[in-house]
């Protein structure tokens, strides 16, 4: 930078001294020589005009010894001419040997009365010089003075002028390098300070004082830094802050980039997964497809998802949210292992409770039926209570199987065999597998529109379903009415299926609508037990139906009957869809 910067100065400097100096040389060297040639001419008028004095006449006696006396006291040639141009006497030649003068202008002008001044290079001498001419009686004087000495003053002033720009290009050079040393020092300050902030040293000032334009881009520069540092603090305090609330937290949390590269996690994860490293790739570290793919599908869409992460830690399940940030997500890993082992064991102690009952309530069922068989049909008392005992039995028999059922469609014990099937096959099987219930309720089945689209089903598990919609129907709509069953379209990207089972029944308020999938959930308790529901049907439904990757609803205004609907993937996708809801039995 140092040399540049001189050389740009010394550039600039010799510019200005080489343009002065031709300009000078030049003005100087010709109004030098002008005043030179002038003064000259001038003192050569004087000394002919004094030199045709003394002769006077060409006639003068004498003349060629006083040319030659004038010429030395003149210190310049002296010629005399007469009146024809011919040389009559001559201090530098002979006069015989000399051509006829009379076409010379000096002598034209003097020959006409006039004195008359010419500069040229002499024929004879090959030199320049300056011919001054004055009349004389019968012809003319000249004086004759060689200009050589002229150009020889003009080349001592020019060798002098070129002393003085070398002298000036030396001091130039000098003050070059002392402006260059002096500008260079101050930018190399700048300089470090630019590299300092660059590596991080936001402490870093410049502290030019000065107030030329270095110092001005300094003083903004340090205002620059000041501002970057405080604005930085600021960021690391709520970047601190942001870390330690995120390191209280007890669940684990990892934020990745948009290429799923680890950006950060909190001590949670570090300590859940003591192998990871910043900047590895996610898939390094959590090999569950399921959080994988809702990872991928959150960066693609841009909005939250939540998968199960059941191979993050040996032994333990976490419930994983996926948020989007602008450039990658965050992941969020609740731990459900307890909340699971929890259900797992509620789940094995009714489904345990249930089958130990099986048997007791089969005898109870049994020694029931052969009691009341051999107890004569009259008003007597004790047929009314085995009646009850018999009634109180099958509830709890049904109820017992229903919570066999829910607690094997909830663990995933009850394994989907999911195949193509057409729609309107399980539509069929429903209406022949249901007529005789429907009709010992004084109903009718319907099949309102069917189709030939084939599903992705468990045959079995999807009639479970039409049972127990169906049978809801029977139980709660007016007896000569009509169930009505079909099938449409979704018409929506992932290509489903839409099942529905309707009834006119008495409809179900909508504040119900939320909760009624529950189990034990019942809109009307007494109306349930007294058409014997055990509160599961809905329960199961939904479970059957989750784990076949699809959705269930109702739709229903009171006094207008109840529409229920649940969705399965067509066949066309039957891969995804496949995968879909094995990963929803799974769950
Ligand atoms: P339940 O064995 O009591 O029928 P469900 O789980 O099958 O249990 O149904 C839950 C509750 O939803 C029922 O108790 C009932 O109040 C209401 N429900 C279900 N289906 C219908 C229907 N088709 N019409 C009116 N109410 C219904």
């Amino acid at each position: 930078m140092r040399t540049r910067i001189f050389f740009k100065l010394l550039a600039a400097a010799v510019i200005v001294i080489v343009v002065a100096t031709i300009t000078l040389d030049f003005a100087v060297r010709r109004s030098w020589e002008a005043s030179l040639r002038q003064q000259i001419t001038l003192s050569l008028t004087q000394k002919v005009e004094l030199f045709a004095h003394q002769v006077q006449d060409v006639s003068h006696p004498g003349l060629a010894q006083d040319v030659s006396e004038i010429s030395k006291a003149a210190n310049a040639r002296a010629t005399v001419i007469n009146s024809s141009g011919k040389v009559l006497a001559d201090s530098g030649a002979d006069p015989p040997e000399m051509e006829n003068h009379a076409t010379r202008p000096e002598f034209i002008a003097a020959l006409q009365g006039h004195t008359g001044s010419n500069a040229r290079r002499s024929h004879t001498l090959g030199i320049e010089f300056l011919y001054v001419a004055a009349p004389i009686h019968g012809g003319a004087v000249r004086l004759a003075y060689p200009l050589t000495e002229i150009l020889e003053t003009v080349g001592r002033v020019r060798k002098t002028l070129i002393e003085a720009s070398a002298l000036a290009l030396i001091i130039a050079i000098l003050l070059a390098m002392l402006a260059a040393n002096l500008i260079v020092r101050r930018l190399r300050r700048i300089m470090l300070f630019a590299e300092g902030l660059a590596s991080g040293e936001l402490s870093t000032r410049i502290s030019d004082n000065s107030s030329d334009e270095i110092g001005q881009v300094a003083a903004a520069l340090d205002k620059t830094a000041r501002r970057l540092e405080d604005t930085f603090r600021a960021l690391e305090s709520s970047r601190n802050q942001f870390e330690t609330l995120l390191n209280s937290v007890r669940e684990p949390v990892i934020a990745i980039s948009s290429d799923q590269k680890v950006l950060w996690s909190n001590g949670a994860f570090s300590r859940l997964v003591p192998q990871l490293r910043i900047r590895d790739s996610l898939i390094e570290m959590v090999r569950d497809p399921e959080v994988l793919e809702a990872v991928h599908a959150s960066l693609a869409a841009h909005d939250a998802r939540s998968a199960k992460a059941r191979m993050l830690a040996p032994g333990r399940i976490f419930q994983c949210t996926v948020a989007p940030m602008p450039s990658g997500a965050v992941l969020v890993f609740h731990d459900l292992t307890e909340i699971e082992r929890v259900e797992k064991t509620r789940r094995d102690f009714i489904a345990n409770v249930s089958h130990e009952l099986r048997t007791p309530l089969t005898s109870i069922q049994g020694y029931t039926e052969t009691l009341l068989d051999s107890t004569p049909k009259t008003d007597d008392p004790v047929r009314e209570f085995l009646l009850v005992i018999r009634r109180n039995a099958s509830r709890m028999a049904r109820l017992t199987e229903d919570l066999l059922k829910l607690a094997r469609v909830e663990s995933g014990e009850w394994k989907l065999e999911l195949q193509n099937i057409p729609a309107s096959a399980l539509l069929a099987d429903a209406e022949i597998n249901l007529r005789g219930s429907a009709t010992q309720h004084q109903k009718k089945i319907f099949i309102e529109h069917s189709s030939d689209q084939e599903v992705v089903a468990d045959p079995d598990a999807i009639q479970q379903v039409f049972t127990n919609l169906i049978e809801n129907a029977c139980k709660y709509a007016p007896a000569d009415t009509q169930i009505t069953l079909g099938v449409r379209d979704t018409k929506n990207e992932s290509r489903q299926m839409e099942f529905y089972v309707r009834d006119s029944g008495p409809g179900i308020a909508a504040e119900h609508h939320g909760r009624l999938f529950e189990r034990f959930y019942r809109v009307d308790r007494a109306r349930s037990r007294e058409a014997g529901g055990t509160g599961l049907g809905l329960a199961i439904v939904k479970h059957i139906v989750l784990n076949h990757g699809g959705t269930v609803r109702i739709e229903s205004v009171v006094g207008q009957g109840s529409t229920f609907l649940f969705t399965l993937q067509c066949a066309a996708n039957a891969v995804h869809h496949e995968e879909s809801a094995s990963a929803a039995q799974s769950r």
